[in-house]
């Protein structure tokens, strides 16, 4: 079924076929590649900002922590020791220290119910500055829970860079609020940090509040600390999850599209995010694919190019074969025909002699291998001569083609079965397989049928043209007998049918 299928189509239409699937394939297995390419690149981004993230928020929670452990000794210290002098000046020291120690630490504060500070980690204790009201005083006067609070930043009065204040309630004796105490963060210590990473040149990292309040970035700008991201759907999607989570997000500081991994802080109500530019991303991608669809593409042309060429020659040889069959058919018609030609005879359409000759040569040889009888007779038209003297040579012609005619539809077709033009108007019949007596009945059927035709013929005594036979039949022995024994034979024959009187048939003696 299949070689059926093959065989519908010519071979050129299966060779164009081949190339186009060949190209075809070429080109949809770089586009495959390609995208399983890319998708690759899109989860190494989701996997690098998620790490990123994890590192960010467990940096933040670690960093506010080691403050806010500060905070809650000192605290526990003042309840306890109460704000005397000499108690001030423990915790004077204890602060100078704890500030000393942690690098992201930018100062220690502690405010009376006023919002003055008693007492602060600088060497020198300056003038006093009211803090009343920051935020973050505003929240723990207002507010009895003895957690910390992480405020949002704000510039420092004391030392005029931006600091992210976390702070703690303090309670007189009675329960009452005696004040706040505060431990500033450096907002250039979680820049350095977010500075390590390598996000890209258009990547970018932020520490959120839970309020929606920008705290850091990178990259750092001081006019967006501090500013409400509330809005922004990247906000909103952190909001609803409280957790952490991923997406593509627009940022609203300049409007590039990255993939954000967002990440809550463990213990404090803040958020961390890391993104990374998608199109920086994939940008390395967009080369190799480029480069290599170039490739593909130029293959590909080739291959169709040369695919075409190959397909152009099949083309022509196929041609070329289909004329040479055509020019060998025309050839094998012609060599055919002249074959016939050169077997016949021209007037009457009966074998020639030479073909005859050859049938009689390969007959006789037969016969003598399977010891077959072999009959030939020979006709001769009686008084042609005088037929022509008194018709006309054409009219001779026209009656020895009737004659021919009859004596082909009269002897039997057998393979073997020859009839031929022996001369002039002497016709042969070879008959293979064949017994005198057989061989007699044929040449007295064609006798009896020239007869009546009753053809005119005012020149010979029967009034009408007549012919005359002699028959002979053979059953060769080799080395014995000779082919050329039974013509003879057939012709003596004839010859008495003629000295008889004409119009007869006689049989050979026997050769
Ligand atoms: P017979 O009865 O003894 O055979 O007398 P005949 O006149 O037929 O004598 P013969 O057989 O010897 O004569 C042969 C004649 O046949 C000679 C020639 O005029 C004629 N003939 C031979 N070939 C052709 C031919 O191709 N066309 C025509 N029209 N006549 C032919
Ligand atoms: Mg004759
Ligand atoms: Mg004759």
């Amino acid at each position: 079924m299949l070689r059926a299928m093959f065989k519908r189509y010519t071979i050129t239409f299966w060779a164009t076929l081949f190339v186009g699937v060949v190209c075809l394939s070429l080109i949809a297995v770089d586009v495959w590649r390609s995208l399983i390419a890319r998708d690759a690149q899109v989860q190494e981004i989701q996997r690098l900002t998620s790490n990123v993230a994890r590192a960010m928020a467990q940096h933040a929670d670690d960093t506010i922590k080691a403050a806010d452990t500060s905070l809650a000794d000192i605290v526990e210290r003042i309840e306890t020791d109460g704000l005397g002098a000499p108690a001030l000046a423990r915790v004077h020291r204890q602060m100078q220290a704890q500030v000393a120690n942690l690098a992201q630490l930018a100062g220690l504060f502690v405010y009376d119910e006023g919002g003055q500070w008693l007492v602060n980690s600088r060497a020198v204790l300056g003038p006093s500055l009211n803090n009343a009201d920051r935020e973050y005083f505003v929240y723990h006067r207002t507010h009895d829970g003895r957690g910390p609070h992480v405020g949002e930043p704000v510039i420092s009065r004391t030392s005029g860079k931006w600091i992210i204040p976390v702070s703690r309630r303090l309670n007189k004796a009675d329960g009452s609020f005696g004040g706040v105490v505060l431990a500033t963060l450096d907002i250039d210590y979680f820049s350095r940090f977010y500075q390590s990473f390598d996000i890209g040149a258009r990547g970018a990292v932020a520490l959120i509040s839970n309020q929606g309040v920008l705290m850091v970035r990178r990259p750092f700008d001081d006019n967006r600390v501090g500013t409400s991201l509330r809005d922004n759907p990247l906000f909103q999607a952190y909001s609803a999850r409280h957790g952490s989570g991923s997406g593509m997000f627009v940022s609203p500081y300049d409007d590039e599209l990255r993939f954000n991994s967002y990440r809550a802080l463990e213990h404090y109500p803040l958020f961390v995010t890391a993104a990374l530019s998608q199109e920086e991303m994939l940008e390395h991608w967009r080369r190799d694919s480029f480069t290599r669809s170039i490739g593909v593409i130029v293959l590909a042309a080739l291959l169709g190019f040369f695919g075409k060429r190959l397909v152009g020659q099949i083309n022509l040889r196929v041609q070329a074969e289909a004329e040479l069959r055509q020019a060998r058919d025309q050839l094998e018609g012609a060599n055919r025909t002249l074959e016939r030609l050169a077997m016949q005879d021209g007037l009457t359409g009966l074998a020639n002699r030479r073909q005859l000759d050859v049938t009689l040569g390969n007959e006789f040889s037969r016969a003598v291998r399977h010891a077959d009888t072999l009959s030939f007779v020979m006709i001769d038209v009686d008084y042609f001569k005088q037929y022509n003297d008194l018709y006309g040579h054409g009219a001779g012609d026209d009656c020895l083609r009737t004659v021919s005619k009859l004596i082909r539809v009269l002897t039997p077709k057998r393979a073997g079965d020859v009839v031929a033009r022996y001369g002039g108007e002497e016709i042969g019949i070879l008959m293979p397989n064949t017994e005198l007596a057989g061989a007699l009945a044929v040449a007295e059927r064609i006798r009896q049928a020239i007869e009546q035709l009753q053809t005119a013929h005012r020149g010979s005594p029967f009034g009408v043209l007549t012919i005359s036979a002699g028959v002979a039949a053979i059953t060769p022995r080799r080395g014995e007998h000779a082919a050329g024994m039974l013509v003879e034979a057939a012709d003596k024959a004839l010859y008495a049918a003629k000295a008889g009187g004409r119009n007869q048939v006689v049989a050979a003696d026997g050769v």
